[in-house]
């Protein structure tokens, strides 16, 4: 469910006309739903009421400080994966106890940065980043609370770029090596092992593989623990996925989820961690966009739009499905008619969808995409030196610019021209 609905023939996002934030900044923008946002935090946080818990936001989904705020606000903790998105959690005001910090290859100078500014725990994934953090930890004087990233070997039946849970991704270290990987980490003085992490992958429709990771998470932690190490915390990942279309989808409810996560790790009385992002931010942003023109093709016409593959990659990158709705609504009995919905990048692949029904439309109209909220914003780039994207949040009927559209004078000054030029 979202704050997305027509309301008198015209979208709205909670109690603000698409049509008056687009008066006010332009085409193309991306905006967020605040009470969504709340929502889906809030259902991930109910879900697993009764356990000790801390739902950390995966805040590369949609990592605009004004989302992380209002997350925050609400308890959420903070999952990070570069140096760039701590230091964005902190400035948004999560303290270091409530960040996690993951990641494949994290330096010594990010580990550096977060263990003076304060961090819940390290997800360690693989042997020379634990010495790394060792190092780090020990020429500070400080100890490192870790967990180490597992790789259960779990199908996660998701898009291949976002599978992570099978022995052959470069995630975490295999589950068969756990025991002597623990207890490499409990021999080094600068860490303090505190539990176990695990994150198959994203946009995860089923929940039989989260099962399948998680009753191997329990009998490691068992095993662990006979083994003399202090297993009290347990992450669990992120990956729960979303509906992109509003017809023939129902991933698993985060209520389902949570019981899940009671029935196969409950009984162990670890602190549980969940990091979901695609979940939170999904369904709580569009991307609105302008037709420019209508072309008429051979057998099909194309609706060209201002908004293009360097705003939102997902359709080009993922093969992935937006609905696109036109923010004034239809009039019923309207016959809609297919069109190749596409950006004016010169690439194939700045096609957003191909035959897509939709009723008639002209140019000037809006159109909206839905589901944009997550791996949207924070993936657009400058490409065509096309500007990003300004983002608005509406919160009840108030909205507000988070990021501004920049200049071209902004983008083209960011070049330097060396002196033998
Ligand atoms: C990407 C990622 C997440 C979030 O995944 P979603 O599918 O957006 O919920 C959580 N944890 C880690 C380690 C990740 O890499």
């Amino acid at each position: 469910m979202d704050h997305f609905l027509y309301r008198d023939g015209a979208l709205y996002a909670e109690d603000v006309p698409l049509t008056d934030i687009a008066a006010a900044v332009g085409t193309p923008f991306y905006v967020y739903s605040t009470a969504t946002l709340l929502r889906h935090f809030q259902l991930f946080d109910e879900a697993l009421e009764g356990t000790d818990h801390l739902v950390c936001y995966a805040m590369k989904a949609a990592s605009n400080q004004a989302i992380l705020r209002t997350l925050a606000q609400a308890g959420a903790g903070m999952d990070v994966v570069s140096m760039g998105e701590y230091l964005r959690a902190k400035a948004a005001g999560v303290p270091g106890e409530k960040i996690v910090f993951s990641g494949v290859g994290k330096t010594a100078e990010e580990i550096r940065v977060a263990l003076e500014g304060g961090v819940r725990q390290f997800n360690v994934e693989s042997e020379p980043e634990m010495e790394a953090i060792n190092a780090v930890a020990l020429s500070l004087g400080k100890v490192a609370p870790i967990t180490i990233r597992v790789n259960p070997d779990v199908d996660a039946k998701t898009h291949a770029k976002i599978a992570t849970g099978k022995s052959e991704n470069k995630f975490g270290i295999p589950i068969a090596r756990a025991s002597a990987v623990y207890a490499h980490a409990a021999a080094l003085p600068g860490l303090e092992v505190v539990g176990i992490d695990v994150h198959i992958g994203s946009q995860l429709t089923d929940l039989a593989p989260f099962e399948a990771a998680y009753r191997k998470v329990a009998d490691l932690t068992e095993r662990l623990r006979a083994e003399g190490h202090d297993i009290r915390r347990l992450d669990l990942g992120g990956g729960l996925g979303i509906p992109y279309t509003r017809s023939n989808e129902a991933p698993p409810l985060p209520l389902d989820y949570g019981a899940l996560i009671k029935r196969t790790l409950g009984h162990l009385g670890c602190e549980i961690e969940i990091e979901p992002g695609r979940l939170i931010a999904g369904n709580a942003g569009l991307m609105v966009s302008k037709v420019i023109y209508v072309k008429s093709g051979e057998g099909r016409d194309f609706l060209i739009l201002d908004g293009a593959m360097n705003d939102l990659i997902r359709p080009a990158m993922y093969d992935a499905h937006h609905d696109i709705v036109p923010v004034i609504e239809p009039v019923p009995g309207v016959e809609p008619q297919p069109y190749d919905i596409v950006g004016p990048v010169c690439e194939t692949g700045d096609t957003f969808a191909k035959g897509r029904l939709m009723p008639p439309l002209a140019a000037g109209d809006l159109v909206a995409f839905r589901s944009a909220g997550a791996y949207g914003a924070v993936m657009s780039s400058e490409y065509n030196t096309r500007p990003l994207i300004p983002e608005v949040l509406v919160n009840g009927d108030q909205f507000a610019v988070i990021r501004a559209r920049p200049s071209f004078d902004e983008i083209i000054n960011r070049d330097t021209i060396p002196s033998w030029l």
